[in-house]
């Protein structure tokens, strides 16, 4: 007999797991062994525009938790699945019977497909005798806590989050992590059955999501919880070091530190600049869980002297705010789940009038619209996996305002390229920009990308790193080349010229999302 764990792509961590430690608990409490499952599913990938980064951060991460399971004499099952839809079928059919297992624990996946993914697998379960139980774990609050003073679910971030830090500090065991599991008895290696597990190997890629960047994602984005906890300490207590990061280890400790405050204590200008290196950069490791949103927020708080509840006063502040925005956009996923399903929030723009434009979307994706900035940021994203949230919102913009490309290409892009890739803060992030999502923004807002470029990158260090064309320049020439730059001069780059013309697009895009649903 066994108890057994199923470790989803969103939980890959041993501490502060909620199903991971129910299920030691009645492992212990009935002296029988825990077994973790994991289900590897090409198909479901597929489907879903996984990227080969994070899939490969996935793999790494596993290849982690395998020894550090195996020093508690828990063994990891890896079973490979393509058809995604017959996952429950195999897992309480086949997988369960052959480990003589009758209670299996999830984490619950609150998007549309992972929860009827999950309502299969505990109906299947019944039927067959098998207790599923499916927990808690992925947020702070979990969705559906949180309602207006009518009772109602609340789509506007800012009385939502306020809502959110109160109910923390009210009711702190929110933030209350899970012990760590107990180790299995060593004797669970006497039985056959139980110990060809343990010599079962993690693979090194997944057919159709092979990584051959994966040894220098290896050194920007290192495995594991430890080096996720170096990360929170280095953003909340060290200062900064005077090394240009953009594509190396950020754990980097070589280089001489600066005087300035911590990153954190400077996050309120630094988290919209990107010729430095001054968010957290914990987005892959919460994405994957490999570092809890609990575990994070307990370490904020000690900053903030115990209490979540504050205004944007302290980069610490701001910070938790950011944070919360994770909770928030799961919140919006699992309330209206039509946002998973490709659907605006917002249906009266389900119909804006969109370019169809190959080469338009195309010369976005490579970094080639003749906009520094936007170019810096998707070629950035290509070869790290990663962007910062102001060029994600700069970059997101351009495709849907300047370009007038449908907001959804530039999701499944995202999604297809990023390390963090996470459906709920994606498509947020998406909505938010094509202003068709929870936020009371009107359409109207339409950031203008130079002046964007100015704020966000003022030394121009960020452009020149990730665009090398331009590496010589300086000033504004950096963020607008084609129009600071005499013709000829401009032509020896080999950068190419703007794709739109701003002022022109901008015009199109109000025109279009004023008469929504009318012809031009
Ligand atoms: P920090 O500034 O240090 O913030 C700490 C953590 O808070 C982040 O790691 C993240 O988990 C959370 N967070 C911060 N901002 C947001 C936000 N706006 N929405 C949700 N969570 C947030 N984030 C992802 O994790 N995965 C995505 O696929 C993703 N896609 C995005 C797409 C667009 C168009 C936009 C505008 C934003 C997107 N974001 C996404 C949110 C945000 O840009 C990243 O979380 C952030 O840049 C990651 O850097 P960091 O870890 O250094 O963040």
């Amino acid at each position: 007999e066994s108890f057994v764990y199923w470790m989803r792509m969103e939980d890959l961590r041993i501490e502060d797991n909620t199903a991971l430690h129910k299920a030691s608990e009645k492992a212990q409490d009935f002296g029988i062994p825990l077994i973790v499952l994991f289900v590897i599913s090409p198909g479901d990938y597929k489907i879903h525009d996984r990227s080969n980064k994070k899939i490969d951060f996935i793999l790494r991460n596993l290849r982690d938790l395998k020894t550090k399971f195996h020093e508690l004499n828990i063994p990891i099952h890896i079973a490979s699945y393509d058809r995604r839809l017959q996952i429950p079928r195999r897992v309480i059919t086949e997988i369960l019977p052959s480990l003589g297992a009758k209670h299996l624990f999830v984490n619950i996946e609150y998007e549309v497909d992972e929860l009827r993914r999950d309502i299969a697998t505990v109906k299947l379960g019944r039927e067959s005798g098998i207790d599923v139980r499916c927990l808690h774990d992925r947020l702070v609050v979990p969705p559906g806590k949180i309602k207006s003073q009518q009772g109602k679910p609340m789509s506007v971030f800012s009385p939502w989050q306020r809502a959110w830090a109160k109910l923390l500090d009210q009711q702190p065991h929110y933030l209350n992590m899970s012990p760590s599991p107990k180790a299995n008895d060593k004797s669970i290696k006497s039985n056959d059955k139980f110990n060809k597990l343990f010599e079962e190997d993690i693979p090194d890629h997944v057919e159709g999501f092979e990584c051959p960047e994966s040894e220098k994602l290896k050194e920007v984005w290192p495995e594991g919880t430890d080096k996720a906890k170096e990360l929170l300490d280095r953003f909340l207590h060290t200062k900064p070091r005077q090394t240009q990061f953009q594509f190396t280890s950020p754990l980097n400790t070589g280089a001489e530190e600066s005087q300035k405050e911590s990153r954190v204590a400077q996050y309120q200008t630094g988290r919209n600049l990107v010729d430095g290196d001054n968010s957290s950069r914990l987005s892959p490791y919460l994405a994957a869980g490999v570092i809890s949103a609990r575990m994070v927020l307990n370490e904020a708080k000690k900053l903030k002297g115990g209490k979540l509840e504050s205004g944007r006063d302290t980069g610490v502040g701001m910070w938790v705010q950011e944070v919360s925005w994770r909770d928030f956009y799961n919140h919006v996923m699992a309330t209206w789940p039509r946002v998973s399903m490709g659907r605006p929030f917002l249906e009266k723009f389900a119909d804006v009038q969109w370019e169809t434009n190959e080469e338009h979307l195309q010369a976005w994706k490579d970094g080639r619209t003749g906009y520094p900035i936007v170019d810096a940021a998707m070629r950035a994203c290509k070869a790290r996996g990663w962007m910062e949230n102001r060029v994600r919102m700069v970059s997101a913009s351009f495709l849907v305002k300047s370009l007038m490309l449908d907001w959804r290409l530039g999701e499944k892009y995202f999604m297809e390229s990023f390390i963090d890739g996470d459906l709920a803060a994606n498509n947020g992030g998406w909505q938010w920009t094509a202003s068709t999502g929870t936020d009371p923004q009107p359409f109207f807002r339409i950031f203008n990308t130079l002046t964007q470029s100015e704020k966000c990158d003022p030394t121009g260090a960020y452009i020149r790193y990730w665009v090398p064309e331009l590496k010589n320049l300086k000033g504004k020439a950096v963020h607008d080349p084609f129009h600071q730059m005499p013709k000829n001069e401009f032509k020896k780059l080999g950068y190419p010229e703007p794709i739109v013309d701003h002022k022109k697009s901008r015009e199109r895009a109000l025109f279009r999302y004023k008469n929504v649903g009318e012809k031009e």
